[in-house]
């Protein structure tokens, strides 16, 4: 079965001047730090000003967001510097609230769209008001999640949607606040080649170290926007301080960006060797965080041997370990040299990394 949204015949926004920019603190905390944020955003050309309103807090007691007082800071941010505005919805009432301080476009988040109940009530809630919503991707990396909720405020007309990667929540040690998994959004490109895709390298990233490189990413992917949070005094911020970042530095980021034409090699055959690509970097970044993570496995070992005095290379273990994963990979039709030689690195690196904590 051929799959379809029944999107708007005017694109939500221009792939010819994408990326989309849509920016904004992740809290509406103060009227004077929402305006000078969006002063200061509009001038760089920024897209749509996002902030949210109410907010999801894992635990109780943290910042909830300023509330209904917040939307005529929001209206004051469209009247004055003509940006879009856009904020969180989670609840009907939430959505009734935006709508009578004209918020251009609402956005579901994360802990939303994993539950369908709740994207049923919104989208019975929007029936019969065309406005734009933005679709975080589910807390869980499940991508029939993400698509239910887009089919749900689909069929109530919703004709004007975006997806929005957040990254998946995850258990253990990760680099990400939530992991990329580029393979889910580039998943849900391929099956809904018209959905625009924008990613939001705050939430995936949790600090501003890594913002760059998955905002890059994100680019070389084609995706067609980015959704990262901007605060005018970060360190002072409500919630969400790590990973926000100065408007000035949003400039040097967005400036530092490279933003390749796909559109140029558009002809049927290159879009097809386009979307391979992507494929193929989805799995790659896929293959680069489990290395990551077996390695650091690696390291444990170590610690753990050091303590108790063994050597690091016990012979049998590393030849049973080449047989289980040959009798395995060659079930999957991989070739037994390619798994000897891959292993054999991998082996060697570990031994490398051991050694390094045992000396
Ligand atoms: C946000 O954008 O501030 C937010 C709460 O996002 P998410 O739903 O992705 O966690
Ligand atoms: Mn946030």
């Amino acid at each position: 079965m051929k799959e379809s949204l029944n999107l708007h015949k005017e694109p939500l926004f221009d792939k010819q001047n994408k990326p989309l920019i849509v920016s904004g603190p992740c809290s509406a905390e103060s009227e004077e730090q929402v305006i000078s944020t969006a002063t200061e955003l509009s001038r760089m050309g920024v897209d749509v000003f996002r902030a949210g309103i109410w907010k999801p807090r894992t635990r109780p007691g943290g910042f909830e967001g300023m509330g209904s007082v917040a939307l005529p800071w929001l209206r004051r941010v469209k009247e004055e510097t003509g940006m879009l505005t856009a904020t969180e919805v989670a609840n009907v009432w939430h959505i009734r609230e935006a709508l009578k301080y004209d918020i251009d476009i609402l956005w579901i988040g994360a802990r939303t769209t994993a539950n369908p109940f709740a994207i049923q009530e919104l989208a019975e809630a929007l029936r019969g008001i065309d406005i734009p919503v933005f679709v975080k991707n589910p807390v869980n990396p499940d991508i029939e999640l993400w698509v239910g909720a887009l089919e749900r405020l689909n069929k109530a007309g919703i004709s004007r949607l975006a997806a929005v990667h957040r990254g998946f929540s995850h258990y253990g040690e990760s680099p990400y606040r939530n992991m990329p998994q580029w393979e889910i959004p580039v998943e849900l490109k391929r099956r809904f080649p018209e959905l625009p895709v924008i990613t939001d390298p705050s939430h995936i990233c949790g600090n501003r170290e890594l913002l760059f490189s998955v905002a890059q990413t994100a680019m070389d992917l084609d995706f067609e926007g980015l959704f990262i949070e901007s605060h005018i005094d970060p360190d002072s911020a409500l919630s969400d301080k790590n990973q926000q970042l100065t408007p000035s530095d949003l400039k040097l980021l967005l400036d530092k960006l490279v933003c390749r034409q796909s559109d140029a090699l558009e002809t049927e055959g290159t879009e097809i060797l386009l979307e391979l690509r992507r494929q193929i970097d989805a799995w790659d970044e896929e293959l680069l965080r489990i290395m990551k993570s077996r390695m650091s496995v690696s390291e444990k070992i170590g610690e753990y041997k050091k303590r108790q005095n063994i050597t690091i290379l016990q012979t049998s273990r590393w030849a049973d370990l080449l047989d289980a994963r040959l009798r395995k990979s060659r079930l999957l039709g991989l070739s037994d040299s390619f798994i000897i030689e891959m292993f054999r690195q991998i082996h060697q690196e570990s031994i490398n990394l051991q050694n390094k904590v045992m000396n």
